[in-house]
């Protein structure tokens, strides 16, 4: 029967019942095994086999339904890593009649929603493969977020972070190792299979070297509400403090990729902005105490790592410093940049480079995975000591890119200073003045034109519409209208843009002659709306 502790109790015989005569039931969004989440009625997992099984009964859907494509390469990402080989979905199908020489299905009552981890013990890739997907996932599907258990396939432990992955549902998640222990075929009254990718905005450069997401969906505001989320599960106040507390945090790592002037570098940033500043890391600190320091901090610094994803956390106005190795270019790796830089976060980023080799310490005889290049040959060892800048290149094994982002760095302070000053002017931290939510406008209304013909050569245009009827519930700096103007057939456009609901062209407008004319308005220069439908104008 039913698990002790699995939740709500099931009607075993009626489920029995269900799966046998009905079989499972599923029905997907997205139109990609990339884009894919499904949701199952009576999905089973074979814990001998290891796999999913499909049974078809009388009521089964499966949409979509792919035939042999659905191997091609598989049904969807069970990790928000796209397409990346090793955390695809499928099921193994069988008729309903197996059931009867199969074990006593176990049913799982509670609604699960069923995914991969895709690095556990790393806190970057913790909180943007994982933990936003994830939130976000629970708010796709009614009832998710309030009742759903999280079952975690990938195999690995509870990892170093687990407590993190706890506060997100209201029942603690399984793993795939503690699935054997519930049974030997698991039946799931309730599924969802796979995480939206709607939040993430990093790829790691398994095909092509890392950078930015192509098409990046998330704003600071749905980031925002998501550590607001974490951070009352966390149990840290949201009480501001005194402005009298201004202070800069410098996140520090302990074991590698170190600081070795950190003493002088918190002095040099405590003169230079007057503030005091504070230390912390993920070895000493209990993780809500790290989200209550970054949560009120005015200035982040730290070096390129993990850690950094904790920006999540910073106050809007404030400001995230990265440090660079010494032969890593900051334009190659972006993960926090990209973070601090998406529109609504409202943070200052800086990237600081080590450009003295003087300033550097290498660990050639450490393990390859932490920087190590012994096991390299010499002429391949000496090429890389020598080379003063890391190549773009692919995830994750590449030597010279260990070996130079495993250097511990003396941090040049007139440098550093000189690149923070760069970006961050007066005093860095939270802003007294209010951020702007950029609400864009709407269509223009009634655009219409009238043509006049002035003898053989000449002709003018006449162009008129109404304000978007949204502006008058809106208070808005500056509004303006801008009108695209392309002859019938022409490949170029002439593009104006004007203050007014009104204009008369006169430059260029030939007699006899059909324009097409687009208008749309644009808040504060930067939030352009949508074009009305096209004017077609006759001279
Ligand atoms: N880490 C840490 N202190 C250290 C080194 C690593 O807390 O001295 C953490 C790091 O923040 C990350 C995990 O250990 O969460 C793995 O670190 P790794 O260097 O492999 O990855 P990276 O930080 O480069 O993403």
């Amino acid at each position: 029967g039913p698990e002790p502790g699995m939740g709500p109790r099931l009607d075993y015989p009626r489920a029995l019942q269900i799966l046998t005569e009905g079989g499972t039931h599923m029905v997907c969004t997205g139109r990609t095994h990339t884009d894919r989440v499904c949701r199952f009625k009576w999905l089973c997992y074979s814990s001998e086999a290891e796999e999913f099984v499909f049974f078809h009964g009388n009521a089964s859907v499966m949409l979509p339904n792919l035939g042999a494509r659905r191997f091609q390469p598989a049904l969807l990402d069970l990790s928000t890593v796209e397409d990346h080989n090793t955390q695809y979905f499928n099921f193994v199908e069988l008729p309903t009649s197996a059931l009867r020489f199969m074990p006593k299905p176990v049913f799982v009552p509670d609604v699960a929603l069923i995914a991969n981890r895709f690095n556990p013990d790393n806190l970057m890739h913790v909180f943007h493969d994982d933990l936003l997907p994830i939130f976000y996932t629970l708010r796709q599907f009614p009832g998710l977020a309030r009742e759903a258990r999280l079952f975690f396939m990938e195999g690995w432990g509870e990892g170093s972070h687990f407590d993190l992955y706890r506060l997100l549902s209201p029942k603690p998640p399984l793993l795939r190792a503690q699935l054997k222990a519930l049974g030997r075929l698991l039946c799931f009254s309730q599924a969802f299979v796979g995480l939206s990718k709607v939040t993430t905005w990093y790829q790691y450069g398994f095909v092509q070297p890392q950078g930015p997401k192509a098409n990046i969906l998330v704003s600071g505001h749905e980031i925002r509400q998501f550590t607001r989320f974490m951070t009352e599960k966390l149990n840290v106040s949201h009480a501001g403090r005194p402005l009298a507390e201004e202070y800069i945090l410098v996140f520090s790592r302990t074991h590698n990729r170190l600081i070795l002037n950190e003493a002088e570098l918190l002095l040099a940033l405590a003169q230079e902005f007057q503030m005091k500043t504070v230390t912390v890391s993920l070895e000493e600190h209990a993780f809500a105490d790290i989200v209550r320091l970054v949560s009120n901090a005015s200035m982040l610094v730290s070096m390129h790592g993990a850690q950094l994803v904790t920006a999540l956390f910073l106050p809007r106005g404030a400001a995230v410093v990265e440090l660079f190795p010494y032969a890593i270019n900051p334009d190659h790796y972006t993960p926090y940049k990209t973070l601090a830089t998406l529109p609504g976060m409202d943070l200052q980023y800086v990237a600081w480079r080590n450009l003295l080799a003087e300033n550097t310490v290498t660990h050639p005889e450490r393990p390859w995975d932490q920087g190590g290049i012994a096991h390299l040959d010499r002429a391949e060892q000496a090429r890389i000591r020598q080379s003063r800048e890391v190549p773009r290149h692919l995830c994750c094994r590449n030597p010279e890119w260990l070996f130079r982002i495993y250097q511990d760095t003396r941090v040049d302070i007139p440098s550093l200073l000189q690149a923070i000053r760069r970006v961050v002017k007066g005093r860095p931290g939270p802003q007294k003045q209010k951020w702007a939510v950029g609400l864009f406008p709407g269509k223009v209304r009634e655009a219409r034109c009238q043509a006049a013909v002035q003898g053989a050569s000449e002709a003018r245009l006449t162009v008129s519409w109404q304000m978007p009827w949204n502006l008058r519930f809106l208070e808005v700096r500056e509004v303006r209208y801008e009108v695209w103007l392309q002859e019938q057939g022409e490949s170029t456009y002439v593009p104006y843009v004007l203050a007014l609901q009104n204009h008369t062209f006169t430059e260029s407008i030939k007699p006899f002659t059909t324009y097409l004319v687009w208008v749309r308005c644009i808040f504060n220069r930067t939030l352009p709306g949508p074009f009305a439908d096209v004017l077609v104008c006759t001279t």
